[in-house]
């Protein structure tokens, strides 16, 4: 019984929560959040590539548009105007799948994205990208921004030498090998600090991006910019990418529910929320 009414009063709060976050959503202009994508790697991060294509062709059919970076900077900071439904593609790490598996069915649908690479990985390990993969797909819409050096998470680093170093040292490797200036940083694992986004931007960077779960407005602070992340592995359906495209904010607050929940031992009600 006791279980019972827990449930109404969960069912109660989602409805509630739902309505208000259909109601309420503000405007905002979604930036996707990918890491791999194939159908070999079952993990957390993988998006299976059929399931990676129908959401691309949902983006087309619903007539959204990708935008560049720095598209997004520029409207964020003057308001310069965008297509309509505009959104970021973008994924981290640089995982060779993104070139095999995902550039293919952008490049078949006229979409761009943009890369955040570390930099150190990028034709070394058998995982990762090689720098002619990332020329020729800078050739036809993909860009690239810094994921560091060395993917360190960088409020874990003992100096700010060192986070200097992570900073400066990927921007110039990235510019150096394509040639182009690199205006972009996602965090690893999205840790930061007021002191780290000061020093982003001292190194010339105009933006960079969390792995929190939102949209980007007007107005928001450049080096904190939330994203929406499609990963959580065969979890992933059409559905929940929808959804989390369209009431992000109700998919964070529902994932906070969820983790507090859980932090606290309340395991089975935290297991009652929907996952979006
Ligand atoms: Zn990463």
């Amino acid at each position: 019984m006791k279980f019972l009414y827990r449930f109404i009063a969960v069912l109660l709060v989602f409805l509630a929560l739902t309505a208000y976050a259909l109601l309420s959503e503000p405007s905002g202009i979604p930036v996707l959040n990918y890491h791999q994508i194939n159908d070999k790697d079952e993990n957390a991060l993988t998006v299976s590539s059929s399931q990676f294509a129908a959401q691309m062709d949902y983006l087309k059919k619903e007539g959204y548009h990708t935008i560049t970076a720095d598209e997004l900077a520029d409207a964020l900071e003057k308001g310069t105007a965008l297509p309509e439904k505009p959104v970021l593609i973008t994924f981290d790490d640089g995982y060779v799948d993104n070139y095999t598996v995902a550039y293919p069915i952008l490049k078949e649908r006229g979409m761009h994205g943009i890369i955040f690479l570390i930099s150190d990985y990028v034709g070394r390990y058998p995982n990762y990208l090689t720098w002619p993969q990332i020329k020729e797909m800078q050739e036809n819409n993909i860009e690239f921004g810094s994921h560091t050096l060395s993917h360190a998470v960088l409020t874990e680093l003992q100096s700010e030498e060192e986070i200097e170093n992570q900073l400066k040292n990927s921007k110039l490797a990235i510019e150096w090998h394509l040639g182009r200036p690199v205006n972009f940083l996602a965090y690893p694992c999205g840790y930061i600090t007021d002191s780290i986004q000061s020093m982003v931007k001292n190194n010339g960077y105009r933006a960079a991006f969390t792995v929190d779960l939102g949209r980007t407005h007007t107005g928001d602070n450049m080096y904190e910019l939330h994203r929406v992340p499609i990963f959580g592995g065969n979890t992933h359906t059409l559905f929940r990418f929808k959804a989390r495209l369209r009431v992000p904010r109700l998919a964070a607050f529902l994932e906070n529910c969820q983790n507090k929940l859980a932090k606290n031992g309340f395991v089975s009600i935290a297991n009652l929320f929907p996952t979006i």
